[in-house]
């Protein structure tokens, strides 16, 4: 089975009231590629600048993550700085440079376009619809997006790009902003309605939630002692999810909530270090365990009076 990936690769500065990093490895790619190669191959697609340091690079070979297609030009990486709050879920955009991602035109190496999962990071929506016309016949397509990209003529683009996947990751603010429903049961059925099958929703320390023809299925989020950068946790859930649907090669309901579960489980890694760091010491039978003490805090038995 194959998983390609295109989105952003960044050097992020991240504020928490706790901390701060300056220049540290991010981005929608990087996560969601880290995360999902521990269960199924993963070719990235996308641009560095020259300054982008080689360790990195390194990084991702050594999680044998395929990075033919991460072409590095002349120029700056892209970059984003963002504040969390307080309560370490809601945070500002300080600052965003797409830098070498303003000219990126991604063309795929020939072996990547028979790639059967693929999933569309968070990235300008015209550089998703261009990878999506080269692959030729994906089982599973998958998208996400943010705030930042759900505004006028890029805006136009994420609908087409919706309309051709099979699920759709997004957080509250983007599920209220894609639909204009405060409401998120309502907004999931709107999001539905504009041609994709899957939604969902992503709730930070609140869960997740699937909205599919099954209805609704719901996962919290695993209680953590210690949050210490909420950065890159749903496209780790998302890299969670999908590999673990490519892995077994199956979308039934029941795949798909185990898939909820997985990917509640990677993301909940993502949070205890800053940036990447968590996935350098994290191995599957720690995913594994963490998945297993999921099951016991969500179990209870049928109620009968
Ligand atoms: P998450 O916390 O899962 O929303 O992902 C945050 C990651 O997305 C950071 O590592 C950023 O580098 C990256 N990012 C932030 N803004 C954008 C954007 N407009 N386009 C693509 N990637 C972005």
């Amino acid at each position: 089975m194959s998983l390609l990936v295109v989105g952003s690769v960044a050097l992020d500065s991240i504020e928490t009231p706790f901390a701060s990093h300056k220049d540290v490895l991010g981005g929608s790619a990087s996560f969601f590629s880290v995360v999902a190669s521990a269960l199924t191959p993963v070719r990235m697609v996308a641009v560095v600048g020259d300054d982008f340091p080689e360790e990195h690079v390194d990084f991702f070979r050594q999680r044998e993550v395929d990075v033919e297609g991460l072409q590095r030009v002349e120029g700056r990486t892209f970059r984003w700085s963002g504040r969390y709050h307080e309560n370490m879920v809601d945070r500002d955009t300080l600052d965003t440079q797409l830098n070498v991602f303003q000219d990126f035109k991604p063309v795929l190496p020939d072996a990547y376009r028979e790639s059967e999962y693929i999933f569309l990071a968070n990235i300008d929506p015209k550089l998703q619809l261009q990878v999506l016309e080269q692959v030729r016949n994906p089982k599973f397509v998958a998208c996400d997006t943010m705030n930042f990209w759900l505004q006028g003529e890029t805006l136009e683009s994420f609908r087409k790009v919706l309309a051709s996947t099979h699920a759709v990751f997004v957080n509250d603010e983007e599920a209220r902003l894609l639909s204009g429903e405060h409401n998120l049961v309502k907004a999931a059925a709107a999001i539905r309605k504009m041609g994709v099958e899957r939604v969902i929703v992503k709730r930070g320390d609140a869960g997740a939630q699937l909205h599919d023809d099954d209805g609704i299925f719901i996962a919290p989020a695993f209680p953590l002692e210690g949050v210490a950068d909420p950065t890159g946790a749903g496209d780790s859930f998302a890299g969670g999810f999908v590999s673990y649907i490519a892995n077994r090669g199956r979308l039934d309901g029941a795949t798909l909530r185990q898939a909820m579960v997985f990917g509640t489980a990677t993301a909940s890694f993502s949070v205890e270090a800053f940036s990447l760091d968590r996935f350098k010491t994290l191995d599957l039978p720690q995913v594994l365990d963490r998945c297993a003490k999921y099951g016991e805090l969500v179990r209870f038995d049928p109620i009968s009076l």
